[in-house]
C-alpha cells in the first residue's frame, strides 16, 4: 500500500484533493484506480487509510476511511552537516531520514564547498524517504547557519557529537556508552565537509559545555558515509534500535 504525506489534518470522512505531482505519481506511476487504498499521514495525527474517491487524468481525490496507526516519534537527533556535493548531499538527506534523524541543520564551515543549498529540494527528499520507510513524522530542515553562529546560539541542553577526523577523539562506542541508561535529551551530530574541519573550528566547538568529539574508526570517512555510520552508532546505543519493528498493517481478509 502506497503511503502519502498530506499537509493537513486527517479525520474520519475526510475528502481530500491529491496535489499533481501526487495524483501522477497514484493515477499514472502506480496506476491505481478508484475504490484502490493508500496510507495517508500528516505527521501529527498518526497514518489513516484512504481510498481513492475519484481520479482522472491529472486530479486524484482521496477520501479517509479509519485511522490504523497512533502517532509516533523519532528519538529527538539533530544531524548538523556541512553542505556537500548535491549527490551525497540527496544521498545524506535520504539515509539520515531513513535512520530516524528529527532534524537537519546545514551550517556552514570554513571548508564547505557547496554553500548554496535549496531547502525545498531538500524537503522533498525528507518527505519521499519518509513516506517509503513508514515514517510518521517529517524531519525538520532548518536554513543554513555559519558555525560560528552555531556555536553561539547552541542551546545547552543539546549534547552535541562531534565527528573529529583529526584524531585522538574517543571511539564513538566508547563515547556514547557513557550515556547509555541516563536521561540525554536532545543530541546532535556534527559531520565536516569534503575538506574536513579546520583546527580553528574544533577549538571553537570544543569551547561549548556538552560537546564529545568523537572518532568513527582508524579511516578517514567521506562525510556521507561518517555521518550515516554515526547515526547508526547512536540509534544502537542511544537512539530507537532498541525498539523492534513493529507489527505492520494487514487488512484482514
Ligand atoms: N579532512 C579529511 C581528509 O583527509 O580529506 C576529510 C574529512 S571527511 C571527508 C568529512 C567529515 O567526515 C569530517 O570532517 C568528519 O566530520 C567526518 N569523518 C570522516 N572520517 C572520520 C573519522 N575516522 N573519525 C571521525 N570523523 C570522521
Amino acid at each position: 500500500m502506497i503511503r502519502l504525506y498530506i499537509d493537513t489534518s486527517l479525520s474520519v470522512g475526510l475528502s481530500q484533493d491529491l496535489s499533481s505531482d501526487q495524483a501522477h505519481y497514484v493515477n499514472n506511476v502506480m496506476r491505481l484506480k478508484v475504490g484502490d487504498e493508500v496510507a495517508v499521514f500528516n505527521g501529527q495525527d498518526g497514518e489513516w487509510l484512504g481510498q481513492i474517491s475519484s481520479a482522472r487524468k491529472k486530479n486524484c481525490t482521496i477520501q479517509l476511511i479509519e485511522k490504523i496507526r497512533e502517532q509516533d516519534s523519532c528519538p529527538d537527533l539533530m544531524l548538523v552537516f556541512a553542505p556537500i556535493k548535491k549527490q551525497r548531499l540527496d544521498f545524506i538527506m535520504e539515509k539520515a531520514t531513513e535512520l530516524g534523524v528529527s532534524d537537519f541543520q546545514p551550517v556552514i564551515t570554513q571548508r564547505t564547498i557547496a554553500s548554496k543549498i535549496r531547502s525545498d529540494r531538500l524537503c522533498a527528499q525528507t518527505i519521499e524517504a519518509s513516506e517509503q520507510c513508514e515514517r510518521l513524522n517529517i524531519p525538520v530542515v532548518h536554513e543554513a547557519v555559519s558555525l560560528v553562529q552555531l556555536v553561539k546560539d547552541w542551546p545547552q541542553e543539546r549534547t552535541l557529537f562531534v565527528l573529529n577526523e583529526h584524531g585522538g577523539a574517543k571511539p564513538i562506542l566508547e563515547g556514547l556508552q557513557e550515556f547509555a541508561g541516563k536521561e540525554i535529551g536532545p543530541c546532535a551530530i556534527l559531520v565536516g565537509p569534503e575538506g574536513g574541519f579546520d583546527p580553528s573550528e574544533l577549538d571553537l566547538l570544543a569551547k561549548l559545555q556538552n560537546v564529545v568529539p568523537l572518532s568513527i574508526g582508524p579511516r578517514i570517512l567521506r562525510a556521507d558515509t561518517a555521518a550515516l555510520a554515526a547515526i547508526s552508532c547512536w540509534q544502537s546505543v542511544l537512539g530507537d534500535w532498541q525498539v523492534p519493528l513493529r507489527k505492520r498493517f494487514e487488512k484482514e481478509e
